[in-house]
Formats: C-alpha cells, structure tokens, sequence
C-alpha cells in the first residue's frame, strides 16, 4: 500500500479489507516466474492486492471469501519478466489463414491461468496518471468471464439498479457500456486516422467491447478522479457495481 498511491488512498477500514483478501489470494493462488524471473514475496503481494482492489465490496460480504466467488476457477499466476510476443493464427473473410505475432502485456484466459508482466506491475503507480493497469485489466476479464460469457458485462447481482431478472440488468448494463465504448471508439478512429485528440484512456479499449470493459475498470480503480469526468455514466454505473449499498441488517 505504500508503493501504489491509489491504495494510499483507500480509507484505513477499506485496507483492513483488502489486507483480509489478498491474504486469502496469496493462500489460493499459485505463482510462476518465466525466463528465470524469481517471483518474490513482495511481488505477489503486489499483485494481490492490485487483483483484489476491485473485490472490496463485491458479493460475498463476508470476506474473504469473495476471492473464491470471483476468481475460483483459476489457481496459476503467470508473471513474465517484460511484455511478450505471442504467436496468433486467424482466418480472413476468403478463408486464408494469416499467422502473426501480438505483443502482450498481460492475458486471461477462461477456466485457466491469468498472466502479467512485472515490468508493467512495477510501475503501476506511475501509470496510474495514465488510469494503466495491467492487473486490474486481466483480472476484470476474469469478472467480467465468471457468468460465462466474455461480453463486457459482469454476473450482475439480482435487482441490480431496480431492473427485474439477469436479462434485464445485462440489458441496462449493455445499454450505458455500449454507447461509451462507441464514442470511445469513434475518438480513437478519429485520432489516428484523421489526427484529432488523443483520447486519456487506453486506445487498446477500443479493440472491442471486453477490452473497453477491462481498460474502463483499470481507469477507474486507479485514477478514479478523471475517469468520471470522463465517463460520468459509465462511473455511476461502476460504482453501482462495484461499490453497492451496503445493505443494512435487520
Ligand atoms: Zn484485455
């Protein structure tokens, strides 16, 4: 909490919280460094407690166990050295497949492994300025993976936002991300094509709808400030998400 300022920043009763969590990750989470590189105590912790920040009040109340809700169905933790090339293969409109090569900071993959690179980690509270992170966005793929479909829309709780039924608040959902994302787009299209103003947020959000979902998230974990005047709807909408009510006991 020392190293991240936007952890600084969270209230001494919100790091308690997020103490109890990243302690139950660190319990369930397995770590493996490539070429060579040695994952250190404070590198996974690091990494915990960036993954947990937006576990703070999501559903299990009782935490810890909001670790095992959101992020059960993984166990390995894959920390490269810098950003890797992986290789790709994809099939065009005519049917020809075209083989190449994509650098990659981080990658989340369904029912497996989330992977980060610690060149990125380690200067997360400096690119924080920029809303950047790489753990935040892969482990908001792994929320937004957890009802099974990759579409941008975490499993929502039931009467999320006064909405009645899954379909229905998957519908709101969609109805305040979709059009951010098509304006965000527009933005980035207009930029680089036509060099207009170069958007604050991650370009790479404009890739698709899954990945502005993950770069909106690592904005708003981490410079929270600019991305709601950024995206004052989307903001409202995440915090309805992310910081519910607390709901009082009877
Ligand atoms: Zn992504």
């Amino acid at each position: 909490m020392r190293t991240y300022r936007f952890l600084q920043e969270l209230s001494p009763d919100e790091q308690d919280r997020l103490r109890a969590l990243s302690g139950e990750f660190l319990e369930r989470k397995e770590f493996h460094g490539t070429q060579g590189l040695e994952v250190t105590d404070a590198m996974a912790l690091a990494i915990a407690a960036q993954a947990c920040l937006p576990l703070l009040y999501l559903d299990p109340q009782e935490l810890p166990l909001a670790v095992q809700a959101w992020y059960g169905d993984f166990v390995g933790i894959v920390l490269h050295p810098d950003e890797v090339l992986a290789d790709r293969e994809a099939m065009d409109e005519a049917g020809v497949v075209h083989r190449y090569q994509e650098v990659l900071s981080g990658e989340a993959m369904e029912q497996g492994p989330v992977m980060v690179n610690w060149h990125d980690v380690a200067r997360a509270d400096d690119t924080a300025q920029e809303g950047y992170n790489v753990v935040i966005h892969e482990f908001a793929h792994k929320l937004d993976m957890r009802n099974g479909q990759i579409d941008g829309c975490p499993a929502l709780p039931r009467g999320f936002l006064g909405t009645r039924g899954l379909a229905a608040a998957r519908a709101h959902w969609l109805g305040i991300l979709n059009p951010a994302y098509e304006a965000f787009r527009e933005q980035v299209i207009i930029a680089e094509r036509f060099g207009g103003e170069i958007p604050w947020m991650d370009a790479y959000g404009a890739e698709s709808l899954p990945e502005f979902f993950a770069v909106a998230c690592e904005a708003y974990f981490v410079q929270r400030e600019r991305f709601t005047s950024e995206f004052p709807a989307l903001s409202s909408l995440f915090d309805a998400f992310f910081r519910p009510a607390q709901p009082s006991h009877a």
